[in-house]
């Protein structure tokens, strides 16, 4: 009977080594390095495993990372090239040096020729 005893024990570490093998192929494509997670998984069985399994995925947040600044750098880059901003642009430009706009006569303020009154009150035609 002691040899199966000895028997059972030797199946039961060989599962357990290929089980601690898996997982720490499991760690290393969470982008841990392995080695240290094998031996975990070895010597504390379950616990190991939960700890394995439990681990943040360094892989999947890299990525997300990196799809997370490319996102940000798409946003940069469509607010570069955007309509609100080079419009703004544009508003600005014609407002200083297009003829259609008009200094109002109340406080001085120059305005673009699409506004048709003043901040102060006074309106475009009023203005004359
Ligand atoms: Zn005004």
């Amino acid at each position: 009977m002691v040899v199966v005893y000895i028997l059972f024990a030797i199946i039961a570490l060989v599962i357990d080594i290929l089980i601690a093998k898996r997982f720490q192929s499991i760690a290393e494509d969470k982008g841990y390095s392995g080695s240290g997670y094998f031996w975990l998984c070895l010597l504390l069985g379950v616990v190991g495993y939960t700890i394995v399994a439990a681990l943040p995925d360094m892989t999947t947040r890299w990525m997300i990372k990196q799809m997370g600044s490319e996102t940000v750098s798409n946003d940069t880059q469509r607010t570069g090239e955007a309509h609100p901003i080079s419009s703004k642009a544009v508003d600005y430009t014609s407002a200083t040096h297009n003829s259609s706009s008009w200094k109002c006569k109340k406080c001085g303020s120059v305005n673009a020729g699409y506004v048709s009154s003043c901040s102060c009150g006074q309106s475009k035609r009023e203005n004359g």
